[in-house]
């Protein structure tokens, strides 16, 4: 199947693939998802110990969250159709010598090949970036096992949002490269925890992932109005 025919914009992914090789730079054009890793790694870790567990990062990119994941001692499989990213992300795990595995492919066709056979599934920053995010959040419903774990994290939709991750991080405070957000593709919380209740998973816990400009760090809170973090329980086959 091409990429057109896929749930994939190829602008979006040819966008990253073109920074891969910065992926890593904790102070380069990914600096933020360097500096967020660390709260999402710990709230995912105490929801859901991760030693030992199945999960599919879904739309890992050059692989922060998945290595962070393996680290803690979980079977990590990352899945991305960013061949350079894919290719960026195998090479840093080789060097630092943590094991897991990366692959080409996406979410609706490993859920076809491997339907509930993940006790955890993760998709950080990525459903804003897709043409239709429903069918991601029922292949990632459909890749976990009943009473599995799934943890969205997306931009919510409103004008604070719009000032802040947009017009803040992207054109003030040059956070984020140009471009890299498209304000009608955020979602608002109740778009993915109503989404995500038809494709069977239980809303059970939302954090905030706050910026605080003068400390110049983010944190986790309840104020979900701009980059949030859904959780989710399979309840039902
Ligand atoms: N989840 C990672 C990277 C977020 S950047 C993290 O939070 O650290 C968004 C990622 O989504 C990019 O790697 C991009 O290639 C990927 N992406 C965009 N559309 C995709 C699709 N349809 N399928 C899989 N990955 C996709």
């Amino acid at each position: 199947m091409s990429k057109v025919q896929q749930n994939v914009d190829p602008v979006e992914v040819d966008k990253f693939n073109s920074m891969a090789s910065r992926w890593w730079d904790s102070e380069g054009d990914f600096k933020t998802l360097h500096q967020i890793n660390p709260l999402r790694l710990k709230l995912i870790d105490k929801i859901f110990p991760l030693d030992g567990k199945k999960v599919v990062d879904v739309g890992c990119g050059g692989g922060i969250l998945s290595e962070s994941m393996a680290v803690k001692g979980a079977k990590v499989t990352g899945i991305d159709l960013g061949e350079e990213l894919l290719d960026i992300a195998d090479l840093h795990s080789l060097d630092s010598g943590v094991k897991l595995n990366y692959k080409c492919i996406s979410v609706e066709q490993l859920a076809k090949k491997k339907p509930a056979s993940f006790e955890c599934v993760t998709c950080m920053e990525m459903l804003e970036h897709v043409p239709d995010p429903v069918s991601i959040i029922m292949s990632c419903a459909e890749l976990v096992e009943v009473d599995g774990y799934v943890f969205f994290s997306t931009l919510n939709r409103n004008p604070k949002s719009y000032l802040l991750s947009i017009v803040g991080a992207e054109y003030i405070l040059g956070m984020l490269p140009k471009g890299t957000h498209d304000y009608a593709s955020f979602i608002k919380p109740s778009e993915l925890a109503a989404w995500s209740r038809q494709a069977g998973l239980e809303l059970v816990q939302s954090a905030g992932i706050e910026y605080n400009p003068l400390s110049r760090s983010f944190s986790l809170s309840e104020d979900i109005s701009v980059n949030y973090i859904c959780v989710f329980k399979k309840t039902a086959a």
